[in-house]
């Protein structure tokens, strides 16, 4: 019987430094991963930028410091690793490549989207050919048949040309990976690739923006037909609350797809679910693990899953603000959201949870959009416009909640001293969420999640 087909992404913190990349190989090598798919080494990423704003704006000396910084780290790396020279040559060239494209970026003093991607990208292709030494170093150590390969994402990643945020060409990326990876299902390679890079029909690399890979991860599970695709980072898997505010948050075994869409966008900063979208579509289950520690198990997200209790996860978003609008010209007319929503529209500002009553809307806001005062200006065109500060928003995720009796009671019951400032629910029947006032926030989270979920899980 043919292995299952298993992609592994290895985030930056998997890809800190050899021991990091020895600990992650030995986690691709006990999975038995086909295709590895690498970040760039933490802070990578960051530096490339800054280096070519630096080329662009400060002097060449100041970009060349930068420039020295990104050697050094990789070069350590390469030597912990204990490299031929051959190998660290292929690192070099890449050096030299980052350094005639700052160059060019200085003395043209100009950084556009197209020429910051191709120095973005070479975080991952330096990251990749070291992760493809720490992956044989564990391969012979084990004994094993198996070797690994590098490869160039970008002979099969093929994007638009949005350069910066470049998007994915579906259909052509699945007729590539059939063309130049599917021999990896009959062979004893383990492929290691670069995440978040992409190229254009045209030949030019792309990045998919920032935090890239695990989209990456999926799009090339998607293309291959992978059976698992695995997201290894530092953490556990997905909680079922902040483990930093809540003693009792454990780690979720399952999750449904549309579950961790909502409670990514209400606080839970591990993924953003929208990434796993193409692994998703294609029935690819994803887990979530700690590649510094495997054994503590992790989160797989899927599609359909085994149990769907009523809450599975609470989060608190805290900084929140209401801006409450009224105007007794709301009464019986029509077109009132649609203005006030077309300001929101001309600010570019995102609203979380809306409730109405005849004449007054309220919205919950992130407060970093009270900097733009302007906002609350234009809107006070429309209504008498009040903004209240300090409040978090509490959101419970799990499944049935628009249609089970008796759960509002639950938890208001836990919660009789909190003074309720807004409740949103209707829209989901996977999430029901409310405001209380910030300083309020750990208690409640606490609280809920004695009541809801307990001790375990
Ligand atoms: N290295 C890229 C970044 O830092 C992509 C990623 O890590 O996912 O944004
Ligand atoms: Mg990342």
């Amino acid at each position: 019987m043919e292995s299952q087909f298993i992609v592994s992404k290895f985030g930056g913190t998997s890809m800190g430094d050899a021991e990091c990349m020895k600990r992650s190989a030995e986690v691709a090598y006990g999975q038995n991963s086909k295709l590895v798919v690498v970040s760039a080494t933490s802070g990578t990423t960051n530096d490339l930028i800054e280096l070519a704003t630096t080329a662009e704006k400060n002097s060449w000396e100041n970009a060349h410091l930068i420039l020295s910084k990104i050697k050094v780290k990789h070069l350590k790396i390469a030597r912990d690793l204990e490299m031929t020279p051959e190998k660290i040559d292929n690192l070099n060239q890449l050096f030299e490549e980052l350094e005639s494209m700052s160059r060019g970026v200085h003395l043209l003093k100009d950084c556009s989207l197209k020429a910051l991607d191709s120095i973005q990208s070479i975080g991952e292709r330096l990251s990749s050919l070291l992760f493809t030494e720490a992956m044989n170093i564990v391969l012979r150590r084990e004994k094993s048949d198996r070797f690994a390969k590098w490869f160039d994402a970008r002979e099969v990643l093929l994007t638009d040309n949005q350069f910066s945020k470049a998007r994915p060409l579906t259909a052509e990326i699945k007729a590539l990976c059939q063309e130049h990876l599917a021999i990896i299902k009959h062979t004893d390679v383990v492929m290691v690739t670069q995440g978040f890079i992409g190229r254009t029909k045209e030949g030019m690399t792309t990045t998919l923006g920032r935090g890239g890979s695990d989209y990456s991860a999926a799009i090339l599970a998607e293309g291959m037909g992978a059976d698992i695709l695995e997201i290894w980072t530092d953490v556990a898997g997905i909680a079922t609350t902040d483990p930093r505010i809540c003693k009792e948050a454990v780690a979720i075994h399952e999750i449904s797809f549309k579950e961790a869409s909502e409670l990514a966008t209400f606080g839970a900063k591990i993924l953003h679910p929208a990434t796993l979208l193409p692994a998703i579509r294609s029935h690819i289950p994803v887990f979530v693990g700690s590649s510094f520690n495997p054994s503590l198990g992790g989160t797989w997200v899927r599609k359909d899953v085994e149990h769907s209790p009523l809450v599975r996860a609470m989060a608190l978003r805290k900084k929140q603000i209401l801006v409450t609008l009224s105007t007794p010209e709301m009464l019986y007319s029509h077109g009132f959201l649609y203005q006030i929503f077309k300001v929101f529209n001309d600010h570019k500002v995102s609203v979380d949870a809306i409730t109405t009553s005849e004449i007054s809307v309220s919205l919950t806001l992130d407060d970093s959009t009270l900097i733009n005062r302007d906002l609350i200006a234009d809107l006070e065109k429309f209504a008498d416009v009040e903004v209240e500060e300090n409040l978090a928003l509490v959101s419970l995720i799990g499944n049935n909640i628009n249609h089970t009796p008796g759960l509002a009671k639950k938890i208001f019951e836990s919660i009789p001293d909190i003074n309720v400032r807004m409740i949103c629910l209707g829209a989901s029947k996977h999430n029901f969420c409310f405001m209380i006032n910030d300083e309020h926030g750990v208690e409640v989270i606490n609280r809920l999640h004695q009541s809801f979920i307990g001790q375990k899980l």
